[in-house]
């Protein structure tokens, strides 16, 4: 019997507040609260059972704060944008609530992301006796989870190499469309890709690397490029235990997607800093946000698959050892079951279980956590149950 408030009403949020509501022998009350509210209203219209809806500004402290007080949610899952990561972080400890997210913090400023932000708030949320899960979607989020699961079962020895692998083979019906919110996506692309390797991260240039990778499920050989993931950042330290030597996250693209961001790049339309346009401040890349496809309403039109995994090399007795752990998810049969694409579908998916493991105290721990310090095995075993089943194979 938990109670949940969801923050921010965009694709991903759309998925969990469906999944929250077919859950309802754990989540018996739901708040949808976003900055606005006819959003939170549309998806709650999508239900079979009702839910609250309010309008907040999740970068208004106090606000959030009378939010919290007045609903008196057991966990707060944010699924607003990561501006706002920790404002929301701040309400949770001034009330005392578990808090979720599925992105870590991001200064608008700067497209530069990392947990540092984040991890400053360990202390804090260990006194206050609340969890922080940070990253709770499929990746990072679930791609955290395989790693753990590769560990805690014992596939490895050793292990020397970590790709994580993400492949969105589909066709969302428009010459140019991010499958999350565009502002995010792009930020995340332009930027310099980072690996780590012997100890280090290391810088490349944006798309630097590439290379063909086979993908399963009828999907094929398709070219993916080598970007800065933040699961790297804690994975990293995590498996170097196990003798990790390399890890890389690599992205598949269309050569039409790249070749739209090269000319918004070109001529300027990715830029974050303030421009003056007749009399008037604009962020050129918040401009093109506002004109590109909102990925909420790219569920009817997108057809394809998702395949997003983990490509681990070690050794096991003596012996080399290939293990590849993936998810296939069909755009339209998401859409068929909650309205959106499977983009906001393998995100949603995963923040709703990490939701439903931190309000029954499945997942327990005072501070701030990511996702592959917590036990991967109740997550592995809701992933199959509530629609993101998983594949393993070993060579
Ligand atoms: P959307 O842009 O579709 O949705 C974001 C929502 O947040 C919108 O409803 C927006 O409101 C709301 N919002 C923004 N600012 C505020 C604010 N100040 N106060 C209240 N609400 C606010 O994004 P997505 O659903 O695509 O993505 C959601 C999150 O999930 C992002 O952080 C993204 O990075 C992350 N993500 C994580 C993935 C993973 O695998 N871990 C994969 C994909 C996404 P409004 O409608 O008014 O604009």
């Amino acid at each position: 019997m938990a109670r949940v408030l969801i923050i921010g009403a965009g694709g991903v949020s759309g998925v969990a507040v469906h999944k929250c509501a077919q859950a309802s022998e754990v989540f018996t009350d739901i708040c949808l609260a976003s900055r606005t509210k006819s959003k939170c209203d549309a998806i709650a219209a999508q239900l079979k059972r009702p839910i609250r809806t309010e309008q907040v500004d999740a970068d208004n402290v106090p606000q959030l704060v009378a939010l919290i007080r007045d609903f008196q949610p057991d966990v707060v899952l944010n699924l607003a944008l990561p501006y706002q990561d920790l404002h929301i972080m701040d309400a949770c400890l001034e009330t005392g609530v578990h808090y979720i997210d599925a992105a870590n913090y991001e200064p608008p400023d700067e497209a530069h992301f990392e947990y540092s932000w984040q991890w400053a708030y360990q202390d804090r949320f260990k006194a206050k006796g609340i969890t922080a899960l940070l990253g709770c979607g499929f990746d990072p989020g679930v791609t955290n989870v395989f790693c753990a699961w590769a560990v805690k079962q014992n596939y490895f020895d050793t292990i020397d190499t970590l790709d994580i692998i993400d492949a969105n083979a589909a066709d969302n019906g428009h010459p140019f469309a991010t499958n999350f919110n565009p502002e995010i996506n792009i930020r995340e692309v332009s930027a310099n890709g980072k690996y780590y390797k012997d100890g280090q991260f290391i810088e490349t240039k944006p798309m630097e690397f590439s290379q063909v990778f086979d993908f399963p499920a009828g999907i094929g050989p398709k070219k993916m490029y080598l970007l800065w993931h933040e699961e790297l950042e804690s994975l990293a330290p995590f498996l170097k235990k196990k003798g990790l030597k390399e890890a890389r996250f690599w992205m598949t693209f269309s050569d039409n997607y790249l070749k739209h961001l090269e000319v918004l790049e070109n001529v300027g339309m990715t830029r974050i800093d303030p421009v003056m346009y007749q009399g008037h401040e604009i962020i050129p890349l918040q401009f093109l946000k506002a004109l590109l496809p909102d990925p909420a309403t790219l569920g009817p039109t997108t057809v394809g698959k998702t395949c997003i995994g983990c490509l681990i090399r070690g050794k096991k007795d003596g012996k080399d050892r290939q293990y590849y752990i993936y998810n296939v998810c069909d755009h339209q049969k998401c859409y068929q079951e909650v309205q959106s694409q499977a983009v906001s579908y393998t995100t949603g998916v995963p923040a709703m279980i990490g939701a439903m493991l931190v309000a029954t105290g499945v997942w327990k721990g005072a501070g701030v956590y990511n996702m592959e310090q917590f036990d991967p095995a109740p997550f592995m075993e809701k992933l199959n149950q509530y629609g993101l089943p998983w594949v393993e194979e070993f060579k």
